[in-house]
């Protein structure tokens, strides 16, 4: 039993009027809102950080579960009544403590939002405060924790926005918040960048929404919604026990950026190529260019970035490249129910050697198949698959039918030549001849089950 976390975006439409957009009022109201709640942050984590024996107080708890009464720390609810009942005014309680009057200092300022304020400040001063001891505890003199800092993206909870969905026409939904004018708080309607992929990512069954966030940028304006899944997946080695296991083995490359090959009964049943559409070579004419200018210009330039807006562009590349091809990994397993993902620990391609162009060049893939990994690794267990990491020796060396080594070749104009970086593999031993890629692909499974002499015997699973 595990869980999962994914954050599903809704765009908030801060274009101009008439392009169907917001006022540019709006979007000011916003970043009011924000700034007003870093101050409420700031305020409490000054409260809780002059009060820090309350904050870690011992109490007697009570188990819900068990009813068993243990010693415990103060519970973030007992301290937020707490913290309220100190700094707000009340009908029944109209004399908060003098220097910590938030009611004066926030006048209207909406229950809900100060609470997830209080809640938010909670986890960072003790956070603190547990790392400060800790530092005292060592004897340290260098590495003191700073004091944590206020700014936070605003937590919405029901109360301060809602979401109205216009069932015929999504392209008119729109989102209502409680925001600062900089003078009062007031309900604005928001028009939504609302699609279908969003609402099917938010009514996906098993998936369970936490309350959204607020996250404003330079550029742009979105509700973060974060969803979590209890995911209950067979552990590996009993997995390895089930005679009729699929395994999916993944061999990540530089031109070939994944081949996907799946195994059952000792037979290859299907395989996938997916291509990089000519990244590496773009990338190349890209890096081409940046070595170019860094060695026109010299010396790097400390706190200036140069040749930003290629990189951004590259950035782009890489996270579209491994997304798509993450999903592609994903959506070979979720053909076979209760499948394996088999992944080689990376090794990396050494980025020594060649042009300085190529060496960037090296490092960047080296960086893409790292993102690749993670990624399908993560919307993998989304859908209940776990995946090995196993050891890489070997898999582009030995053929994958005899396990003896082989050799690597290409073929140009009817002649074979073989060489280091040859696309093809063929066997001396039994003359088997086919990509060399795919050959690493199938030899993942021999690793996983530790078929060939090879084969080193360790396993570590991830
Ligand atoms: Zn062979």
């Amino acid at each position: 039993m595990g869980q999962t976390a994914r954050t599903t975006k809704l765009l908030l439409d801060l274009s101009t009027r008439d392009q169907g957009g917001t006022n540019p009022g709006k979007r000011s109201y916003l970043t009011e809102t924000v700034s007003i709640l870093n101050a409420a942050r700031r305020f409490y984590l000054d409260f809780f950080l002059a009060h820090p024996d309350k904050l870690m107080e011992r109490v007697e708890v009570i188990s819900k579960k068990t009813g068993e009464v243990r010693e415990g720390v103060i519970s973030a609810d007992n301290l937020l009544t707490w913290a309220e009942f100190h700094t707000v005014e009340t009908p029944d309680h109209p004399t908060p403590l003098p220097d910590w009057n938030f009611s004066r200092a926030f006048p209207d300022l909406p229950n809900r939002y100060r609470r997830s304020v209080i809640k938010d400040v909670i986890g960072k001063a003790r956070g603190y405060l547990t790392s400060v001891t800790k530092w005292h505890a060592s004897g340290k003199k260098k590495g003191k924790p700073g004091i944590p800092t206020a700014s936070n993206h605003p937590t919405l909870y029901a109360g301060t926005f809602s979401l109205d969905l216009d069932e015929l026409d999504l392209r008119k939904s729109f989102i209502r918040l409680k925001v600062y004018t900089g003078s009062e708080w007031v309900w604005v309607h928001y028009p939504t960048c609302y699609n279908r992929y969003f609402d099917r990512r938010r009514a996906e069954p098993g998936w369970e929404t936490a309350s959204p966030k607020l996250i404003l940028s330079k550029q742009s304006a979105a509700i973060h919604f974060l969803q979590t899944k209890t995911i209950t997946a067979k552990k590996i080695v009993e997995s390895k026990r089930d005679p009729d296991l699929v395994t999916v083995a993944v061999d990540l490359n530089v031109k070939q950026l994944a081949v996907i090959t799946v195994r059952q009964h000792g037979v290859i049943k299907e395989t996938r190529f997916v291509s990089d559409h000519g990244l590496d070579h773009q990338r190349f004419e890209h890096l081409k260019r940046v070595a170019k200018k860094q060695w026109q210009s010299g010396k790097a330039v400390k706190g200036e970035h140069s040749n930003q807006q290629l990189w951004a562009h590259l950035r782009r590349q890489h996270g579209d490249g491994a997304h798509k091809t993450a999903r592609a990994i994903v959506e070979v397993c979720e053909k076979y129910p209760g499948c394996v993902l088999v992944f080689e620990r990376l090794r990396k391609i050494k980025p020594s050697g060649g042009s300085k162009s190529r060496r960037l060049n090296r490092k960047q893939a080296n960086q893409l198949r790292g993102k690749i990994n993670q990624l399908a690794k993560e919307k993998a267990y989304a859908i209940g698959v776990v995946s090995v990491e196993v050891n890489p020796h070997g898999t582009s060396q030995y053929c994958a039918r005899c396990g003896c080594k082989g050799v690597r070749f290409t073929s140009q104009a009817g002649q074979r030549v073989t060489g280091k970086g040859g696309k093809l593999f063929s066997c001396p031993s039994c003359h088997y001849e086919c990509h060399a890629d795919f050959n690493a692909s199938v030899n993942v499974h021999h690793s996983f089950f530790r078929e060939f002499h090879w084969q080193p015997r360790e396993l570590k699973s991830g």
